[in-house]
């Protein structure tokens, strides 16, 4: 699936690796986050103590693994990539914990997937730099008391509002990362160009920009498709190879994908427009709620094609139009 970022292959993965930032000023939009971070940084390097804790929030494939890495990177320390799946035990947490060297940065993806029992060791490192660690079991257990090197924990989640007040709490600072619009997008995508040598149109680049789903990641990896088909078939990155290229990979003129577009079925022609639940939505397609939510719906909101209401989403007048459809109609053209 071209935009799950869930299934990108080792091919795709090493892919997005050559194209990453490795600095804030290479780091394209987000201007406020990368003035916030920028701030943060210098102050800890002229206090010379670690820098806070970061939380990066937002939809998948905005660049938070990249800015995990930019702060390292900027701040000269060495890091360390872990995600809450990996964390299921409080075990797993203290392992890690207890390995970093003094001022490594620590980046945990997907932070409010990590079991309950490793957030709460957690809160005490974030603060006080220390775990207490159970040993023996039954009547005999203690705990004992565990002083850890100084670290600077960045988190990345999708769904800031899952985390627990008291982990969001312990971050000096959160960042939101926002959808770019097409002018960063173009400058994404001639700097990926570059990168891959694609001697690519300027049309071909605002095209593209417009139909990614306001993702860097989106845009790198249609960018690689149009590389393709421009081998393949065209001989040229040009305007025409883009239209061709994305016609076949089914991403039509607003960027939905293939789940973006089953979702708005469900909501115009199965619930005339809704509201839609969450969950109903989510077993329509058969997709996680937390997919829907974090991926599908942010997007959509953003374009304008629904609404969220207390009672469900809703699909707006743009959508009907979108779709060219009316009340009554059973399928997406
Ligand atoms: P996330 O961790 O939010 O899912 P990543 O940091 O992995 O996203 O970014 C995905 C890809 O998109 C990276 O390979 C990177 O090349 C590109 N990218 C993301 N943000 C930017 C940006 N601001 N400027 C340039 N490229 C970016």
């Amino acid at each position: 699936d071209l935009t799950d970022p869930v299934l990108a292959s080792e091919a795709e993965l090493a892919f997005e690796g050559a194209l990453r930032p490795r600095s804030l000023s290479e780091f394209v939009g987000q201007t406020r986050v990368r003035g916030q971070l920028q701030l943060l940084l210098t102050a800890a390097t002229i206090q010379q103590r670690t820098p806070d804790h970061i939380l990066l929030a937002g939809p998948p494939g905005l660049g938070k693994t990249t800015l995990a890495m930019i702060v390292a990177h900027e701040s000269g320390r060495p890091l360390r990539m872990s995600s809450g799946p990996a964390i299921q035990h409080a075990g797993d947490l203290a392992a890690i914990l207890s390995s970093l060297v003094p001022g490594e940065v620590l980046f945990i993806d997907e932070i409010h997937r990590m079991a309950r029992s490793a957030e709460e060791m957690l809160y005490l490192a974030m603060e006080d730099f220390r775990i207490d660690i159970m040993v023996g079991k039954g009547a005999g257990a203690t705990s004992v008391p565990l002083d850890l090197s100084p670290f600077t924990l960045v988190g990345a989640t999708t769904r800031a509002g899952l985390l627990p007040n008291p982990l969001r709490d312990r971050f000096g600072f959160t960042a939101h990362l926002e959808f770019y619009d097409d002018a960063e997008l173009a400058q994404v995508l001639a700097r990926a160009a570059t990168l891959l040598g694609l001697d690519i149109d300027r049309d071909a680049i605002v095209e593209i920009s417009g139909r990614c789903r306001g993702t860097p990641r989106i845009a790198n990896r249609l960018l690689r498709r149009v590389r393709d088909y421009a081998l393949v078939h065209t001989g040229r990155a040009d305007l025409a190879t883009v239209n061709a290229a994305l016609d076949l990979y089914d991403v039509d003129a607003l960027g939905l994908d293939r789940l973006d577009r089953a979702v708005m079925q469900i909501i115009l022609t199965r619930f005339g427009g809704g509201p839609v639940g969450l969950n109903t939505l989510a077993v329509s397609v058969g997709e996680e709620s937390e997919t829907i939510e974090a991926v599908v719906e942010p997007f959509l909101v953003r374009i304008g094609l629904i609404t969220r209401t207390p009672r469900g989403r809703v699909a707006t007048s743009a959508a009907w139009r979108h779709f060219g459809l009316s009340h009554g109609d059973t399928a997406l053209p």
